[in-house]
């Protein structure tokens, strides 16, 4: 599953990451490079199943245009490795109005 969301940009099942509910102080970095992408003051809880934060890290993330699925999606990867990490959408929460819609076996975290 972690190679399949990294490499091939699949979707993890919602509710199936531990770190989905997870509230505890640390940062979150890639699974594949270990690049710090997000901090746990970020991170909030959506409803939607996925570890979500409202802002990364500087210089954590890219992002790129995603057509699949007949939708027009913005793709969120690691700035490092390239590894594909989730979708980015705007109805986030102040103050930047952004949900980072993260795979949390494309995440690992490190406690603060
Ligand atoms: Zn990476």
């Amino acid at each position: 599953m972690q190679f399949g969301v990294l490499r091939e940009n699949k979707t993890e099942p919602p509710f199936s990451s531990p770190l989905d509910q997870l509230s505890i102080a640390g940062t979150y970095s890639c699974a594949g490079c270990s690049l710090p992408l997000y901090s746990s003051t970020t991170k909030y809880d959506s409803g939607t199943g996925w570890p979500s934060f409202y802002a990364p890290l500087d210089n954590a993330i890219a992002t790129s245009i995603d057509h699949s699925l007949f939708m027009v999606r913005t793709e969120v990867h690691c700035r490092r490795c390239g590894g594909h990490l989730g979708h980015v959408f705007d109805d986030g929460p102040p103050p930047t109005g952004k949900r980072y819609c993260m795979n949390g076996v494309a995440l690992a975290f490190t406690a603060a």
